[in-house]
């Protein structure tokens, strides 16, 4: 079933559960052990992200060095696969524009059609770590936006070189990331949202947020959305911290604010312990004050660790 119609069905605020495909050469039981502990949650749908290849230098000898291209976490679509099959729960797979030519692209959502799954989020992904800007394949698209209308046309049967008129459309419901606190490249919050809109304009029927921590900009931003015309679905998404290296990585990585009360909390801790108590209360409120809002959706980013979210939703349904 598509999100749009879970959304369109849903008699409360539903949930939802973003996971990471385990490393290269880990089992897939590690996928297991960080589902099962939320099952009895009942969600609506799981996402699973999309890892782009990074460059990595091998030593050789001699001092030479080998530039190598490795995905560390391949498996997207196996484990949407699996997710559907295992625990007859609605997959989403993530989708990039990164790596991917429209050719790779249309392959993709091919396979995602012939495996029964009805979602896709459409991202444009991040520069790898050796490129100082996202720079797209080579025919390949450069914004999501443009991703977003590759699979419109394929949802209406416009493949790339066919000129069947017979072709067979696809039909999966496409949903795209937004930013409350802005994209970190986007100049300002103005034109992100401008670009937000001609991503729902080309096809996006609902939109999930990046990880907050301060209610007030989300509801701030559902404002400004919906004031500039765009009316669909806005899932808040939400991550608790864990550690305290998370406290650093967090506001930096995804140039996001933690607000003073959190952060006036997490400045008493001294172990990692303290900090994921002090993160799980903070989440528990957040999520609460969502669910009273009637928000669409908790859109919980576990990093394939459940017990913290375990925890939140626990307190929170
Ligand atoms: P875009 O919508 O293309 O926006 C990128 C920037 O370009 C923004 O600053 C925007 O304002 C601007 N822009 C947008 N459209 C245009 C246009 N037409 N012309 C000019 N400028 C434009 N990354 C992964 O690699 N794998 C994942 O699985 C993944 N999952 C994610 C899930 C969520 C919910 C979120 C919020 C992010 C996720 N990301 C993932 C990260 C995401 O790929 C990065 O944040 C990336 O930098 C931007 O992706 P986007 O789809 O928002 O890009």
């Amino acid at each position: 079933m598509k999100v749009i119609e879970h959304l369109r069905h849903a008699k409360g605020t539903l949930l939802s559960f973003e996971i990471l495909p385990p490393l290269k050469g880990k089992d897939i039981r590690s996928i297991y052990e960080g589902i099962d502990p939320l099952m009895e949650f009942k969600p609506s749908f799981i996402n699973v992200t999309y890892h782009r290849e990074e460059v990595i230098y091998k030593e050789r000898g001699h001092g030479l060095l080998q530039k190598v291209r490795v995905r560390k976490r391949p498996g997207t679509v196996g484990i949407c696969a699996m997710i559907k099959a295992k625990y007859n729960i609605d997959s989403v797979p993530h989708l990039i524009c990164g790596g991917f030519s429209k050719e790779d692209t249309e392959d993709a959502l091919i396979e995602l059609n012939f495996l029964g799954i009805d979602n896709v989020l459409a991202l444009r992904g991040d520069a790898i770590k050796s490129e100082p800007q996202f720079i797209p394949e080579r025919d390949g698209h450069q914004h999501a936006e443009d991703l977003i209308q590759q699979i419109a046309g394929l949802n209406k049967g416009k493949y790339l070189h066919e000129e069947e008129e017979e072709a067979a459309p696809t039909d999966l419901c496409v949903g795209a990331a937004c930013y409350p606190e802005k994209h970190p490249e986007a100049l300002n919050l103005d034109t992100d949202i401008a670009y937000l809109k001609r991503k729902v304009d080309a096809g996006a029927e609902y939109l999930v947020t990046q990880m907050f921590f301060d209610n007030a900009k989300y509801f701030a931003f559902l404002e400004r959305c919906r004031a500039e015309g765009i009316s669909v679905p806005i899932i808040p998404g939400l991550k608790p911290l864990t550690t305290r290296k998370h406290i650093a990585f967090i506001p930096k990585t995804f140039h996001l604010d933690l607000p003073v009360a959190f952060s006036n909390e997490l400045a008493k801790c001294r172990a990692d312990a303290e900090v994921k108590q002090v993160g799980i209360e903070w989440s528990i409120q957040q999520a609460r004050e969502l669910k009273a809002a009637k928000v669409p959706c908790l859109h919980f980013y576990t990093m394939g660790r459940s017990e913290a979210v375990r925890a939140i939703v626990s307190a929170v349904i």
